[in-house]
């Protein structure tokens, strides 16, 4: 087992730092007393972390208080101030964002359509014009032709039913 603290605690911490969970090369990790020693804190691994110079900097002889605020500030997504690796951090692939679009978000009738077809299990129509009427029933304050033949045809057109002789089948 390491005898020197450092070298301790990173083991500990799996070579990461202890606030932003980044790779700590051993050149740039330190030990930071989370009680710090001018307010008496012991030179203990239970009160001592090993992380990035630059944080252990900031972090300087700030009180608990202030160092669970400065954490908690980062809501999660603690980065160290020059970043123990700013180099590994960047080269990271990017999860995509991707911005929804109209087509992923069906409009409301629709999502209610097939949300209550789901419910319906076995006892969904099996009939064009039972499947018609189970939608007209959907919407009390009415519904228009044109709207109820479009909700039919965009069940059929994203494949969520099949309709053959005006036989229909669930792929729900
Ligand atoms: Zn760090």
């Amino acid at each position: 087992m390491p005898t020197k603290p450092l070298d301790r605690l990173m083991f500990a911490q799996g070579g990461l730092c202890f606030f932003c969970k980044q790779q700590l090369p051993k050149s740039e990790a330190s030990v930071e007393h989370l009680v710090a020693s001018a307010n008496g804190g012991s030179n203990n691994d239970e009160n001592c972390v090993a992380c990035c110079k630059a944080v252990n900097a900031l972090l300087g002889s700030m009180s608990l208080k202030e160092k669970i605020r400065v954490v908690l500030n980062q809501k999660g997504q603690f980065k160290c101030p020059n970043g123990c690796d700013a180099s590994k951090v960047a080269s990271k692939p990017k999860a995509k964002t991707t911005t929804p679009t109209a087509q992923t978000q069906p409009d409301d009738k629709f999502s209610l359509v097939v949300a209550n077809l789901k419910q319906r299990g076995h006892s969904r129509p099996r009939k064009l014009k039972t499947l018609s009427s189970t939608i007209a029933s959907l919407f009390p304050k009415g519904l228009s032709e044109v709207e109820l033949n479009t909700l039919v045809k965009q069940l059929e057109s994203t494949g969520k039913v099949i309709i053959t002789d005006n036989n229909v089948t669930y792929a729900l």
